[in-house]
């Protein structure tokens, strides 16, 4: 009877914000254990490949899937995921819009016995992750910030510099790791006076950017560039995502660096498409390499195990708490890529063909 009344007041719920449950859907799919897939957005590429990959390796192994992209909209998400419940799925997967917004309805998940996996990005404050499928989070901002030392040259004493800093989106806690790993590399070269961070905006809350927009992050250039930079060049800017580091670089080119001016360092991650043929035009600097094949395939494991009640391999079971206990994870690894290693790296794997990067 809980069963049913929850079943019904969720679906009202999430009528609101229902979507067709399986795009593939129909009679195929009857009898087969449910995975529900919940994206953040589709204005991200790799986003839409972790989701398009997932889909692919669960159907391969016999499961319905239904993927679902909530385009940056936390309210979404949390319907979708109760239209999900609602709909039978047996295990969610998740990549959160909002670490901390899911607790009510992993509650609901729980209560009808659907198991969960936190997928790239912890999911924090609820008891009912099973399993973090993630990268070394802190090892991306340790190649992001080493990527600027030995751009820089800094090991060998060269500076000052002028560096400015930017992070991720405060509500996903992937932008605090990233930012500490590049900071671990970096304050040291703050502290000797190689780096100087002419803003002095160094400290999370001061270069976070909320949901990971890049117009926010340009409007961000464009002001510290307004404000600091009549006297001085820009020589790095430490950017954790592609997109917004295409905002950074539109604002750097609208002042005429890459034209008047050298280009700074610019970092990224995730090897975009617009931000690897921006590499290969010689403008963004670097990026960090997460196959989301990889991840893809790592997580659809910890679905199998969880749903025939085994354990998953598993190779990190200290660093996640994610505030009800420590959260055993898998973390892969990150691959820092630029103009020497791309196409070892993107091509030869498999991942992009050159056609896609414009070659
Ligand atoms: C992911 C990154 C991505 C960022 C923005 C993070 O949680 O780990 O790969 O660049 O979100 O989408």
């Amino acid at each position: 009877m809980k069963r049913f009344t929850t079943v019904l007041v969720l679906a009202l719920i999430a009528t609101a914000f229902a979507a067709p449950l399986f795009a593939n859907g129909g009679s195929e799919d009857a009898g087969k254990q449910i995975v529900g897939i919940a994206m953040p957005t589709q204005s991200s590429q790799r986003w839409i490949q972790d989701g398009g990959y997932m889909k692919e390796e669960l159907e391969k192994r016999g499961y319905a899937v239904d993927l679902q992209y909530a385009e940056d909209n936390i309210d979404a998400q949390v319907a979708q995921i109760e239209n999900m419940i609602v709909k039978g799925a047996n295990a969610l997967v998740i990549a959160a819009i909002d670490g901390a917004a899911l607790f009510n309805v992993l509650e609901q998940a729980a209560e009808n016995d659907v198991k969960i996996i936190s997928y790239d990005r912890l999911i924090i404050n609820s008891p009912h992750v099973s399993y973090y499928a993630t990268f070394d989070n802190f090892g991306v901002g340790v190649l992001q910030g080493g990527y600027i030392v030995d751009a820089l040259d800094l090991e060998s004493g060269a500076g000052p510099f002028n560096v400015e800093l930017f992070a991720g989106s405060p509500d996903d806690t992937n932008a605090y790791y990233f930012f500490d790993g590049a900071m671990s590399k970096l304050q040291p070269f703050i502290d000797s006076g190689q780096v100087v961070v002419p803003s002095g905006q160094v400290e999370f809350d001061k270069v976070a950017t909320l949901r990971w927009d890049g117009a926010v992050a340009q409007q961000r250039m464009d002001n510290l560039l307004a404000a600091y930079y009549t006297d001085k060049d820009v020589d790095a800017v430490l950017s954790p995502y592609d997109g917004l580091s295409i905002g950074i670089l539109s604002a750097l080119k609208s002042v005429g660096y890459g034209s008047a001016k050298e280009i700074p360092v610019v970092t990224g991650q995730d090897a975009e498409i617009p931000s690897m043929k921006s590499i290969l035009a010689g403008e963004q600097a670097s990026t960090v390499f997460k196959d989301t094949r990889v991840l893809a395939k790592r997580a659809s494991d910890m679905v199998d195990a969880v749903l025939q009640g085994v354990e998953p391999e598993i190779n990190d079971t200290t660093t996640y708490d994610n505030g009800t206990g420590i959260i055993p994870s898998f973390l892969e690894i990150p691959v820092s890529v630029d103009e020497t290693n791309w196409e070892e790296a993107l091509i030869d794997s498999g991942y992009y063909t050159k056609d896609q990067l414009g070659m």
